[in-house]
């Protein structure tokens, strides 16, 4: 006779113990549509976590659905390695002609696996055969992914551990603000690399988030982000800028490093280019940096046809006009005033407040207190994650669909979740 266990419990019983998300939001998701998510209960949520940055147009976007349920209808590819698609057509042609050439960006386009961490491992890779170097720097505090080269370049020592083995090859340099403006920019990194005597071997690349989201919202100011780019040049260093979470509009501009005006040599692109949550993954990199052999690099998921139809849709539905970024730099300052409000009444317990375009996060000086404040929303009816070395920061990343009542609605909450928590 099959047994079947009570629904709640076959997660404990089956699922593995790595689970996470799940422990901060207990309840069984059901369906969802734009900003907001409901359970099997009926309990309607409202969503400033938006897949990790996954769903930057919202759940099951009626536009993207729309294109995705046509495709399917027609019997398009599912699946096809690498092999040429009408989709995959489309997809490139959409992403040059809405994303490129726009900005003059003269990039070579790979599809690296379906996750973020595949893009890092690529561009990792590619940056250590172009330069037939094997070190790599990165920052305090960066989040790059859970495979072995990511996690190498990855600063929290939890995850690090993880590995089992010895993590070789990156070498981690101060970001940004590190020494709160006491020492002046890349003193030190500047040093090591002169200094015959360091130690340091010489760096085949350096990567950088602009804003680190997993690192507690940290943001890289754009004159530190040019210097980055002016020491890259004189020091024969490439630089790869990691915008799996803040590219995709997240910051207002389509990549967040068009603010700085600099141009990385290699881009990590993922989360939110399929625009409705499915795996995809783009390495783009400066044409005469393509030395790849064929096959030298693949992966059985690198065609995910439905995310390339997705993908052209949404590029096409929000990017084609350049309002996108006006509106997420608008509900970005909307949500920055509700913030420095809250710390404003609770500047004791309130660090700060950090972030651009519609990545915020709201840093409490008892650590605790900030997964007690996510906590606290859930019971209300509000999705926010902590972030941080100790997940000290509350992080508040909408959809970028998300309306001006549903953002004051969800900082309302935000703004009682603190205070109900003292
Ligand atoms: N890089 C950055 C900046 C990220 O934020 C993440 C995920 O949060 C990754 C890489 C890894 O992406 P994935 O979890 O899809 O492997």
């Amino acid at each position: 006779m099959t047994m079947t266990l009570p629904d709640v419990s076959v997660f404990e019983a089956v699922e593995s113990r790595v689970r996470s998300y799940c422990r901060g939001w207990p309840t069984t998701f059901h369906r969802a549509r734009g900003s907001r998510l409901t359970d099997e209960d009926g309990h309607v949520y409202l969503d400033f976590f938006a897949g990790a940055g996954s769903l930057n147009y919202g759940h099951n976007n009626p536009v993207l659905k729309r294109a995705l349920l046509d495709y399917i209808e027609r019997d398009g590819i599912t699946h096809s390695l690498d092999m040429f698609t009408t989709a995959k057509r489309v997809f490139l042609e959409t992403f040059r002609n809405v994303v490129l050439r726009p900005r003059d960006l003269p990039y070579k386009v790979m599809f690296p696996g379906p996750t973020g961490t595949n893009a890092v491992e690529a561009a990792l890779k590619l940056a250590r055969k172009v330069k037939g170097r094997e070190s790599v720097v990165s920052f305090t505090n960066a989040f790059h992914g859970m495979s072995l080269g990511s996690l190498a370049v990855t600063g929290n020592a939890f995850k690090r551990a993880g590995a089992g083995i010895p993590l070789v090859h990156g070498t981690p340099m101060p970001f940004d603000n590190y020494f709160d403006g006491t020492v002046p920019d890349f003193l030190w990194f500047e040093r090591l690399l002169e200094d015959q005597g360091s130690g340091l071997n010489k760096p085949a690349a350096v990567i950088v988030e602009t804003v680190q989201g997993e690192g507690g919202i940290n943001v890289a100011r754009a004159e530190w982000l040019r210097a980055l780019q002016e020491l890259c040049h004189r020091q024969d260093m490439l630089l790869i800028v990691d915008d799996i979470q803040m590219g995709c509009g997240r910051t207002g501009g389509f990549f967040s490093f068009e603010e700085a005006g600099i141009v990385p040599d290699i881009v990590t692109l993922s989360k939110s280019i399929s625009g409705y949550g499915l795996p995809m993954s783009l390495c783009l990199f400066k044409p005469e940096l393509d030395i790849w052999e064929p096959g030298e690099h693949n992966g059985t998921f690198r065609g995910n046809n439905p995310a390339f139809v997705t993908a052209a849709a949404a590029l096409d539905a929000y990017w084609a006009d350049g309002q996108m970024e006006k509106q997420t730099l608008a509900r970005g300052e909307q949500v920055e005033q509700t913030l420095l409000a809250i710390c404003a009444e609770h500047h004791d317990e309130v660090a700060g407040v950090r972030g651009r375009g519609l990545v915020r996060g709201l840093e409490f000086t008892d650590p605790t207190r900030a997964a007690r404040v996510c906590r606290h929303a859930f019971g209300l009816g509000l999705l926010v994650e902590t972030s941080g070395a100790l997940d000290e920061v509350v992080k508040v990343l909408p959809p970028l669909t998300v309306s001006e009542d549903e953002l004051d609605e969800g900082l309302a909450v935000l703004a009682r979740s603190v205070h109900e928590t003292r």
